[in-house]
């Protein structure tokens, strides 16, 4: 059976754009037709700047998010990584297989440091090392399929060159994984700022849409949100990058294709009414089993719980592979 795995950072609240590039997929798809785990990658949030309450706080907020929008437990797996020692033993020994210069390549890599400095603040080691941790949060279980956003393409493309170096250099360990991208929504923009990806690290603005955010929000957000000087509704990612980011939400929410749908519209009025309605209805149902398993921490504690315990058993054989292949 092929497996997947894939992960949320706890940097923020979960967004529309986590929900269409990925989380949707995972729930609908790759739970029932793959042997799939879901990880809440903590460790990962600690890359930058952050507050200790507020991560721990998150994280549970994604693993409640990722089980309201469908995961089911009893069919795949979802755990906090930092319960399972073996991503960062893994990620030691990966560090001594990938190299500086690919580390500095990674355009995320550059995006934040340089956001960083530009507050002022010191750039942590662990940001440049971060695409080696999620290579073994990839690895560890001999993943084959990651189904992931298009901003996440590069760093399981370095996932795989390490793999392929690692068993080159010590012998056949790692099953070399690649990424799947959703046909639409692969890259949901900021609404207030078109050209730039929506996301939850970002500090909060009228220009991402949350999970979690009341469907007057949700409206207020998306017919606020920033057109093209233009008067005709139509796909362009270049030229019209914020009705063509409408038109990819609208499609992903109701389906259909968003070329397509730029033939149906008139106005951007009448675009945007009909994307905050859509919107509206696809959070609906997540909203409200939310709501539910809020009200039952003990069951979300439990489903972490023998997550973390299955993820080990899954982890740890493969991990132990690579500490003797590489001579430990
Ligand atoms: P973020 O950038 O919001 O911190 P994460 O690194 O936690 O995102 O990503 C969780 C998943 O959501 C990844 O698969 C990522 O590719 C996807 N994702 C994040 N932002 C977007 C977006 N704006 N559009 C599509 N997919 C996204």
């Amino acid at each position: 059976m092929t497996r997947v795995f894939s992960g949320v950072k706890p940097t923020g609240h979960l967004t529309l754009g986590n929900y269409l590039g990925a989380m949707r997929r995972w729930a609908a798809v790759d739970q029932h037709q793959a042997d799939a785990l879901f990880c809440i990658v903590d460790l990962h949030a600690l890359t930058v700047d952050h507050d200790p309450a507020r991560v721990r706080r998150l994280s549970r907020q994604a693993a409640t998010l990722l089980l309201a929008s469908g995961l089911d437990p009893e069919v795949c797996t979802v755990f906090v990584q930092s319960h399972v020692d073996e991503h960062a033993r893994l990620s030691y020994v990966l560090e001594c297989v990938a190299t500086d210069g690919e580390m500095r390549r990674m355009i995320q890599y550059k995006e934040k440091a340089a956001r960083e400095g530009a507050r002022g603040g010191s750039v942590r080691l662990s940001l440049l090392t971060y695409p080696v941790l999620m290579a073994a949060d990839i690895l560890a279980y001999g993943t084959d399929e990651v189904p992931v956003g298009d901003d996440q393409a590069q760093h399981v493309e370095l996932t795989r060159d390490v793999a392929v170096r690692f068993n080159q250099r010590y012998g056949h360990t790692f099953v070399v994984p690649r990424a799947t991208h959703p046909k639409i929504a692969a890259r949901v923009m900021n609404l207030q700022e078109p050209t730039a990806k929506m996301g939850k690290s970002d500090d909060v603005g009228p220009g991402i849409v949350y999970l979690l955010d009341e469907p007057d929000i949700v409206r207020k957000k998306v017919m606020r949100a920033v057109t093209d000087s233009g008067r005709d509704v139509a796909y362009d990612r270049e030229g019209r990058p914020g009705v063509t980011n409408l038109l990819e939400i609208l499609a992903a929410c109701e389906g259909g294709n968003p070329e397509d749908l730029s033939g149906v519209y008139e106005s951007y009025g009448a675009l945007k009414k009909d994307t905050a309605e859509a919107v509206v209805e696809v959070l609906r149902p997540v909203q409200e089993r939310h709501k539910e398993l809020c009200a039952d921490p003990a069951y979300v504690e439990g489903v972490l719980r023998s997550g973390a315990e299955r993820a080990r058993e899954m982890a740890r054989p493969r991990v132990d592979a690579a500490y003797r292949a590489m001579g430990l």
